[in-house]
């Protein structure tokens, strides 16, 4: 990993609010820029719009770089990661639909769901829901899908 000196334009270093007033960034939020890296010639850069930076907003400061080698493991790992978490998701999906299942067994009916609501009634946490002529409602505290 590369370590590397760098200029940066910390928005918060003066009090000098006529320079952040007057700088025109149209839409843009002077804040946007905070921290941001200065180029050779002494600007900042935010996609297309940029300014040079005074003086007095500016703060030496490091960033670090990866060797290719070391970006390449990084990247893998993000990879594996990724999986895992997709992993993860999928088997608390199978956890919840495995009680849904369950339920709808017990209860002896095609039409349970979960709900994205918590419920301290329900064993799984979540409210399971059937249709009960007017609306869906969870058959462990009786609260509508539906809240508003
Ligand atoms: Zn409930």
């Amino acid at each position: 990993m590369k370590k590397i000196k760098v200029k940066v334009f910390n928005v918060y270093k003066s009090d000098n609010d006529e320079f952040l007033d007057n700088i025109n960034l149209g839409w843009r939020d002077k804040f946007d820029f905070h921290m941001h890296i200065i180029d050779k010639d002494g600007y900042v850069w935010n996609e297309e719009v940029g300014f040079k930076v005074p003086d007095e907003y500016i703060e030496e400061t490091y960033k670090y770089e990866l060797e290719p080698k070391e970006k390449a493991n990084l990247h893998t790992k993000k990879i594996i990661f990724e999986l895992a978490e997709q992993k993860l998701n999928e088997a608390e999906q199978d956890y919840h639909n495995f009680f849904v299942d369950l339920f709808s067994k017990i209860d002896n009916s095609e039409d349970l769901f979960l709900s994205e609501w918590s419920c301290e009634l329900s064993p799984i946490g979540n409210c399971i829901c059937k249709w009960d002529g007017n609306d869906n409602t969870c058959i462990f505290c009786g609260e509508p899908d539906e809240r508003k």
